[in-house]
């Protein structure tokens, strides 16, 4: 079973990567499950035509006895969805959030042995100790970042992969979410392989992927025969083959503002 997390900047496009990855495995018939961990269970919403699902963490705090039926939902093609969701602002810990849903979801629920891919959406703009504790704990073996052109997205990518090389962790792949910066393509390219790494897919900025967002589809359910369902269709392959990994070696802060111009 491969069990993969795509790290990121928050709103650099994550959910919209993991679900059509998830959604393009699917159509492959490969048995997939998505555990969303942002608060606002935007992994799944796309693969459950717009519904939005229950936290775990939600069910958790309000005390009730979980069974798998009130947080497991089976969205396109069988994918299975599961939102873990997100501490109170000020309390909690997202990255222990994660590591209790999950525990007592493996409890509960034969969904995770069950499945070839686990795509775990795991939020913030660095790899803090709790934000890491689904590597640290095994849950994961494959990390993507996911990142654009730009100077911000590009510093949380580098810091991720900080996070990474201090815990021992490798990483399999960057992936550029367009957005339309200058030069993008180059620039991530040049950061993925500074890192000693690969850019493993550039989806570019397309009006498609928000309006099936929009409408709750993914591109690969809505716009099969769309461009840009292609590319995410070849990404979900190259992580599905899953080759290439390295340990990352971070850019110096003045390196990535060198490549950003
Ligand atoms: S360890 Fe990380 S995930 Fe946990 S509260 Fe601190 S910042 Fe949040």
């Amino acid at each position: 079973m491969k069990q993969i997390a795509i790290y990121g900047k928050g709103g650099i496009g994550k959910s919209s990567t993991a679900s059509n990855v998830a959604a393009a495995c699917a159509d492959e018939g490969y048995k997939v499950t998505i555990v969303g961990c942002d608060p606002k269970s935007d992994s799944s919403i796309t693969l459950l035509r717009g519904e939005r699902i229950p936290t775990v963490m939600e069910l958790m705090q309000q005390g009730f006895e979980i069974s798998e039926e009130d947080v497991v939902f089976e969205g396109y093609k069988g994918v299975k969805c599961v939102e873990v969701g997100g501490p109170e602002p000020g309390i909690g810990c997202a990255g222990r959030g994660i590591i209790v849903a999950i525990k007592m979801l493996q409890k509960k629920s034969s969904v995770m042995a069950d499945s070839d891919l686990i795509i775990y959406d795991v939020p913030g703009d660095i790899v803090c100790g709790g934000f890491a504790a689904p590597i640290r704990k095994g849950l994961v073996n494959d990390t993507y970042v996911l990142t654009s052109g730009e100077y911000m997205p590009l510093y949380a990518a580098n810091n991720i992969c900080k996070g990474f090389s201090r815990l021992g962790n490798h990483l399999n792949g960057v992936i550029c979410n367009s957005r339309n910066a200058e030069n993008e393509e180059a620039i991530v390219k040049a950061f993925a392989q500074e890192l000693g790494s690969e850019l493993l897919a550039f989806i570019p900025k397309d009006p498609i992927v928000q309006t099936c967002e929009r409408a709750g589809y993914s591109v690969i359910e809505k716009q099969p025969d769309s461009e840009i369902a292609g590319v995410y269709r070849k990404l979900a392959r190259s992580i599905m083959d899953g080759i290439s990994s390295c340990k990352p070696q971070p850019l110096t802060d003045a390196r990535l503002r060198e490549l950003t111009g």
